[in-house]
């Protein structure tokens, strides 16, 4: 099942940012590592069948740009377990020009 147009990533709603649990200092968010902060869902670790099938994805939003967020100012590298100190980090102003962290 393929969707007819691109898909907003609904890890990070289309903002490229992840915010999660461990994300608990206020303005800091990490890079999505689904969309790799594009904000556009990739299907990268091959998600998209089970997201559908399960209506993850729900409503099926359109990617039509990514979106900014207010409340952040800080953008780390994105981790699978334990943040790597330091902290590979930009602003969340370089991010929005294009750097990763
Ligand atoms: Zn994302």
């Amino acid at each position: 099942m393929k969707p007819e147009f691109p898909l907003e990533c609904h890890f990070c709603r289309g903002t490229g940012i992840y915010v999660g649990i461990h994300e608990d200092e206020p303005g800091v968010g990490v890079v999505c590592i689904e969309c790799e902060g594009t904000g556009e869902f990739k299907n990268k670790n091959g998600w998209l069948d089970d997201a559908l099938n399960w209506d993850v994805i729900k409503p099926h939003v359109r990617f039509e740009g990514r979106w900014t967020r207010e409340d952040i100012r800080t953008v780390r590298k994105a981790f699978w377990w334990k943040q790597e100190t330091p902290y590979s980090e930009v602003a969340y102003t370089e991010f929005l020009e294009g750097k990763l962290p």
